[in-house]
């Protein structure tokens, strides 16, 4: 019994860091992927690949068939999904369990429920989280969206049941706008997500965005692991994370986890997952629950040293948490840039050959990347390309250690967001910690 092979339906630096972590617990990897990732390093890494599809993510890193038959015909005996893709997609879990192959993610149900995020309010609200004022539910009723509105007050924002990705999303400032407002909001939904669905939530003027790292047994054991500071953002896009949160203080800390972990515990959680909140005057707002692994995890991984993808497959094999929350300690402080393969400043993709690579090296450094001399990034799919992640034991230590990381980071013959890191390492409100979700925006508007 136990796993001892897990297919990864995912690719780039995720799809690296599951083959990763398997290896070190000496479980065999099966790599599926595109036609378009054949040379891609976790391909070349993993004990056995398989390719299920053309470049289309819809063909292939989408093609739940090809998945699963990728995973029968190599016999793998569990799958991760990694972030994206099919991560959240409580149908996918369910048809992996029904092939009786372990799903290394929370349970489908929880899975359902965190997707709907008028669902995930409701779940949050009874579960004791502070949420964003706003809808109960769905407004369809434009009498009763106005009424909603005027209570929680202008600004408001319409969001979409089904977003995702910082997409769906319509800020409102006053009555004369929220009827056309909620019927484009409503149609761009359709058309995106394949529902209509929308509710309203009072806009925030300018919050952090800080989420909390959470940890189920699936059994009525859950850990908290800190929180982390997003809120450095561009179109709702995360650009640059670190653990902790320059504002929030150990006591905020042990309040807020202790108030996210017991609600996990209620819940039956099994797995990683973030709890996303605003924050703004010293209070949280829940907006969201994300139920996978993150893209920023490493940031939680260095100041904790829990390795959360081993605990992702400990907790899928029915293993109970490696730590306790009382042998959890937060040591130091992290920062990961996102390396993305794009112009620093108009921010137009750059895929194409990579013509040198060297990755930035020596103490608490960490480059997260399937990059290589002579890979060529494909077109098709995110631009992110490499996640650089440095602790300090000090924040200001942190931030001396990445500009020397960053000095030696080479990406040749692509445009890389690394300049754009290198910019905000010398700005005053960033070396202060003096940032919100609005921050990044206003500088870049201000530079251009
Ligand atoms: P998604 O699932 O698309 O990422 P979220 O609900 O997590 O959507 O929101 C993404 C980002 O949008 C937040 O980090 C924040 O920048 C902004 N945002 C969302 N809700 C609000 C709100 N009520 N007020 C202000 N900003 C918001």
């Amino acid at each position: 019994m136990g796993i001892s092979r897990i297919l990864i339906a995912n690719r780039g630096e995720i799809a690296l860091r599951i083959h990763r972590a398997a290896h070190e617990m000496g479980i065999e990897t099966v790599a599926v992927h595109s036609t378009a990732d054949a040379d891609a390093m976790h391909v070349r890494l993993a004990d056995h690949a398989v390719c299920i599809g053309p470049p289309a993510a819809k063909d292939s890193y989408l093609n739940v068939a090809a998945i699963i038959s990728a995973a029968e015909i190599a016999h793998a005996d569990a799958i991760h999904p990694g972030y994206g893709f099919l991560s959240e997609n409580a149908q996918f879990a369910e048809i992996v369990e029904a092939h009786g192959i372990t799903w290394i993610g929370p349970k489908p149900e929880h899975i359902r429920t965190m997707g709907d995020k008028i669902e995930a309010k409701r779940t949050a609200g009874a579960l004791g989280l502070p949420l964003v004022p706003g809808s109960d539910g769905a407004v369809s009723e434009i009498a009763e969206a106005k009424a909603i509105a005027e209570k929680a007050g202008y600004p408001v924002i319409i969001k979409a049941a089904s977003g995702g990705g910082g997409r769906g999303m319509k800020v409102c400032n006053g009555p004369d706008e929220l009827e056309t407002l909620i019927q484009q909001a409503g149609s761009e939904a359709k058309a995106a997500f394949g529902d209509a669905t929308v509710y309203i939530e009072k806009y925030l003027g300018n919050p952090r965005h800080i989420e909390f790292q959470v940890f189920g047994d699936g059994n009525g054991e859950a850990i908290h692991l800190g929180e982390r500071d997003c809120s450095l953002q561009r179109r709702h896009q995360k650009v640059l994370e670190e653990a902790p949160s320059p504002v929030i203080s150990p006591e905020e800390r042990d309040r807020m986890g202790g108030i996210v972990a017991k609600a996990m515990a209620d819940m039956g959680y099994r797995g990683a997952g973030t709890i996303e909140f605003l924050w703004e005057n010293g209070e949280f707002y829940f907006i969201e629950m994300n139920t996978r692994l993150q893209v920023e995890h490493p940031v939680t991984e260095a100041i904790t040293g829990v390795d959360l993808v081993r605990e992702q497959i400990r907790i899928a094999d029915g293993k109970p948490l490696s730590v306790k929350q009382a042998d959890i300690e937060f040591n130091g402080h992290a920062i990961e840039c996102r390396i993305n393969a794009e112009d620093p400043w108009n921010f137009t993709p750059s895929p194409g050959l990579v013509s040198n690579y060297h990755a930035a090296g020596g103490m608490n450094v960490r480059v997260d990347s399937g990059l290589y001399a002579g890979y060529k990034i494909p077109p098709y799919y995110d631009s992110m390309i490499a996640k650089l992640i440095v602790k300090g034991r000090t924040r200001e230590g942190c931030i001396m250690r990445l500009k020397r990381a960053l000095e030696e980071m080479v990406i040749g013959g692509v445009k890389t967001s690394i300049p754009l890191h290198q910019a905000l390492m010398n700005e005053p409100d960033f070396i202060h910690g003096d940032y919100t979700i609005k921050w990044l925006e206003e500088w870049l508007a201000g530079r251009a």
